[in-house]
């Protein structure tokens, strides 16, 4: 690095920490250095916002609040705790590592990256979150936010995701780190690409750091970094059917390599061939069609036989790049045996509360409900 960059970089770094100390937000888990609140609200804030994670978080460390009491869990009782806030292999690996960082370190964290990266769930980003911001040693992060920073600090117009772009982001994540309170200036980076320079229409005029940003300087900030484009949106129909049994209705465990592992559903199957939700009870012919298609498909699915009821009603819910329309129906139970294979469970619907359920499949409790009630 030549002396006129290491001189802007230390003015950088300067400007970066005079700006955090009056500015950095109050969050629950920056009250503290402690790695294990570290490490659970680096792991909610993947793909979630901030707003999001809070409650999540609160009520995360009120229930286990060390490691070990997470270590000790069910799986079942992390995923209720997690549900709603997605990608739930997150909570999972979570799990998985806090019972390695007990057998195997004691219940301390590790201080070093290459160490942290062997847990579950952990990858770079997460371990040098940990080892900056708990244990104040120099270690780059790159992710959403500083990923964006670094862009336009640096003028960095290629793709950022690219082998080349991710080398040249890493790179200026390590030498932007001063040996004195790195951890400070990390957040102080995350912060500036979580409040200022927002990726559409930065507010550069009150940026700490104008002076030193390059994309700022050349007129760029709205043109870097270069966004990926969009993966198309595939829509599709499926149906999920309460099968009701003496006051119970049936679950299955969402299995590995499936939308939402380990949590709960109503079975559901595509129905792109229904289309759209209709009334079997109705005198309509294709109605009474509609539902015979459905009543074979189910037991095609899950080898019981059902009679389908009324509807629930519909909603469309979104996965990944899939826009899913879910035809929701009750059904009583007529027979048959359980397909072998999935984890399957007869719930009573007041008991529907307690178990871990997708974001669709709780929607869809609450029609449950909301029609035992009404009954
Ligand atoms: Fe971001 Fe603008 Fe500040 Fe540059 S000057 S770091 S683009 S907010």
């Amino acid at each position: 690095m030549s002396a006129r960059d290491r001189d802007w970089m230390r003015r950088l770094r300067r400007g970066l920490r005079a700006w955090y100390a009056g500015h950095a937000r109050d969050l629950p888990w920056r009250r503290g250095r402690d790695p294990y609140a570290v490490w659970i609200s680096e792991i909610m804030l993947q793909q979630t916002t901030v707003a999001a994670v809070v409650p999540y978080f609160q009520r995360f460390l009120a229930r286990f609040p060390t490691v070990f009491e997470l270590a000790a869990a069910n799986e079942d009782d992390v995923l209720k705790l997690w549900e709603g806030l997605g990608y739930y292999s997150r909570a999972r690996n979570l799990h998985r590592a806090a019972r390695v960082v007990v057998a195997e370190h004691g219940g301390r964290f590790p201080e070093e990256v290459a160490e942290l990266r062997r847990l579950p769930g952990i990858g770079r980003y997460t371990a040098g979150a940990i080892v900056s911001f708990a244990f104040d040693r120099p270690a780059p992060i790159v992710e959403a936010n500083t990923l964006r920073v670094y862009c336009r600090l640096i003028g960095f117009a290629g793709d950022p995701k690219s082998a080349d772009g991710q080398r040249v982001l890493w790179k200026f994540a390590e030498e932007v780190l001063p040996r004195r309170e790195p951890g400070r200036v990390n957040h102080a980076l995350m912060e500036l690409g979580a409040t200022l320079c927002a990726p559409a229409a930065p507010d550069c005029p009150a940026c700490p750091v104008n002076s030193y940003c390059r994309a700022f300087a050349n007129g760029t900030q709205n043109e870097i970094p270069r966004l990926a484009a969009r993966p198309e949106v595939t829509r599709l129909v499926e149906a999920a059917i309460a099968v009701r049994k003496n006051g119970h209705v049936l679950l299955r465990r969402r299995g590995p390599g499936e939308w939402w592992t380990g949590l709960w559903d109503f079975p559901r199957f595509p129905a792109a061939s229904v289309g759209r939700i209709a009334d079997p009870s109705s005198r309509s012919q294709p109605a009474i069609e509609a539902a015979r298609e459905l009543e074979r498909r189910f037991a095609e699915e899950t080898g019981i036989q059902v009679a389908l009821g009324e509807p629930l009603g519909e909603f469309s819910h979104s996965v990944t790049r899939y826009r899913i329309r879910l035809l929701c129906y009750a059904a009583e139970h007529r027979g048959g045996r359980l397909r072998r294979g999935a984890e399957w469970s007869w719930v009573r619907c007041r008991d529907l509360s307690e178990l871990p359920l997708s974001k669709p499949g709780r929607r869809m409790a609450e029609m449950v409900r909301a029609q035992v009630r009404g009954q």
